[in-house]
């Protein structure tokens, strides 16, 4: 590598002319450009501080702790901070559970009846917060679309060479399973389910074939979105396989994925229902897990999505449209996890502060590495 500028040079002078001399320089110079964006995006991760290190001199009667990540697919903070849209209700033909006068009159009430179990449980857990609001919370990447911010997430920074939903190759830089088996972490204990098929190539650079990835469908017959399996079918096999793996999973990754296929069809109706399946599955994973004493106490919950959507009459759309790169958030860590109030503390400023895909990534990191 060394030797490639003194190998430029040597062309460059041999060059005849002073065209080829300014066009040999303008590719030197891109190829140095790309190669510096490249590099620059593996940086290694940030780290916890070391006085808030969660050693396992800090936890001696809780010894080991999981992340459970659930992304719900382009389900926008309109709808999870407030219910549904009455503008955009109208034009469907399903019923309203709520009617209009109730969801203005009590915003709260209406997303209870969306989400009950995140608003109606996670949120008034000790311990949960939840973020977005605001602007304060957006994606990580200018493309709003959706694997660009599943590697994201996978990765806690930027994928270089992930930038459209039809990514076929390897991320450019580890993702967080990817740093955890390299510290130690058995691939078994970390397992991603997914209804989108291609998130199996943004989870792993290195470990796609050991860790545990459920993702459909994989042959014919297709269900009615290609390239996805209905949620309902993901959270069949999930619970199949939280029921039976002898060695449970650390780093849990579910994602959801029915609400933007019916959004993308302009069905608000279906769209909503989805949401209201996703909240119920995400009560049954943390019911289940909770009955479990490796899970009790010791689990932490991140809960987000992977874009927004368009506003108003512009919702059945993303990427490049206003409001596609707003998101919400929920981290939800028990009290009794062990690890100390000044450690959680500051887990959870960091999402205040800087609410986005990659600092969602980087939590799961925090919680799940571990000081030697
Ligand atoms: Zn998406």
């Amino acid at each position: 590598m060394k030797k490639l500028p003194l190998l430029y040079l040597a062309i460059l002078r041999n060059s005849k002319s002073s065209r080829n001399k300014w066009s040999l320089s303008f590719y030197a110079i891109l190829v140095f450009f790309v190669a510096c964006c490249m590099s620059s995006c593996c940086w290694n991760l940030e780290k916890i501080p070391s006085h808030l290190q969660i050693s396992s001199s800090h936890t001696p009667t809780h010894r080991v702790f999981n992340v459970v990540l659930i992304v719900l697919d382009g389900v926008r903070r309109e709808e999870f901070f407030q219910g549904p849209r009455d503008s955009i209700k109208k034009n469907t033909k399903n019923k309203d559970a709520l009617n209009s006068e109730e969801r203005k009159s009590n915003p709260q009430k209406a997303r209870r009846k969306l989400f009950p179990f995140l608003w109606g449980n996670l949120a008034t857990k000790k311990g949960t917060i939840i973020v977005g609001d605001t602007n304060s919370c957006q994606i990580s990447n200018p493309f709003g679309i959706s694997l660009p911010g599943y590697s994201d997430i996978f990765a806690g920074r930027r994928q270089c060479n992930v930038k459209t939903n039809q990514f076929h190759s390897k991320p450019f830089c580890p993702t967080i399973p990817d740093l955890l088996i390299k510290e130690g972490m058995h691939p078994k204990q970390i397992a991603v389910f997914a209804s989108w098929k291609h998130i199996e190539n943004v989870a792993s650079k290195y470990y796609r074939d050991s860790i545990v990835i459920h993702t459909g469908p994989k042959n014919p017959p297709l269900p009615r979105w290609k390239h996805s399996s209905f949620d309902k079918e993901l959270q069949k096999n999930l619970r199949t396989y939280l029921n039976h793996t002898k060695d449970p999973p650390r780093y849990l990754s579910v994602i959801f994925n029915d609400t933007d296929e019916w959004a993308h069809l302009a069905s608000y109706s279906n769209y909503i229902q989805a949401i209201q399946s996703q909240d119920s599955y995400i009560q049954e994973i943390y019911k289940l897990l909770e009955s479990k004493k490796k899970y009790h106490q010791k689990t932490v919950y991140i809960i987000t999505s992977d874009h927004g959507r368009g506003e108003g009459e512009k919702w059945t759309r993303h990427g490049k449209v206003k409001g596609a790169k707003k998101i919400w958030s929920v981290l939800s860590i028990p009290s009794l996890i062990g690890i100390s109030s000044d450690q959680i503390k500051w887990i959870k400023d960091r999402l205040r502060e800087d609410c986005n895909h990659h600092t969602i990534g980087k939590i799961a990191y925090w919680i799940l590495s571990r000081k030697k």
